[in-house]
């Protein structure tokens, strides 16, 4: 089957890849926008729907429930901590949640069990412009 819209596709990989920190389909829109690609944005939440399912993007909700997306360096399970200001993450490891993920469900008799495990927070940069703002220095 031909693919459709790959260039456009291949426009948006970069464009999450240079974000850095995780985003909406809308701020990465506008960022092609910016730049006159002509990329709607239909076709940036397909292409980021796209690149989540094969396993090129992570994706997850923020708290106030909007769809973020970013290119991570890691492929496998991992978790995040995500500057709910800036967008900015880290990718981690938690052994202790991996851990007491399997033990409660196999305490439950679940199986096959799944977690997703994300902390939002403010990043200390973010902090300190915050301070500034107010003042503080
Ligand atoms: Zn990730
Ligand atoms: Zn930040
Ligand atoms: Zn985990």
């Amino acid at each position: 089957m031909v693919q459709r819209n790959t260039w456009q596709r291949e426009r948006v990989r970069e464009a999450l890849a240079d974000a850095g920190g995780f985003v909406s389909a809308q701020s990465l829109h506008a960022t092609l926008r910016d730049e006159n690609t002509g990329i709607g944005l239909a076709t940036v939440y397909r292409a980021l729907a796209g690149l989540a399912a094969q396993g090129d993007a992570d994706s997850l909700q923020s708290p106030e429930g909007e769809n973020l997306f970013r290119a991570c360096a890691t492929r496998g399970h991992h978790h995040h901590l995500i500057c709910r200001s800036c967008g900015v993450a880290v990718e981690i490891e938690a052994d202790a949640v991996e851990e007491w993920a399997q033990r409660t469900a196999a305490q439950h008799g679940f199986s096959e069990a799944e977690h997703v495990v994300d902390i939002f927070g403010v990043c200390a940069s973010c902090a300190q412009a915050r301070a500034r703002e107010r003042g503080d220095d």
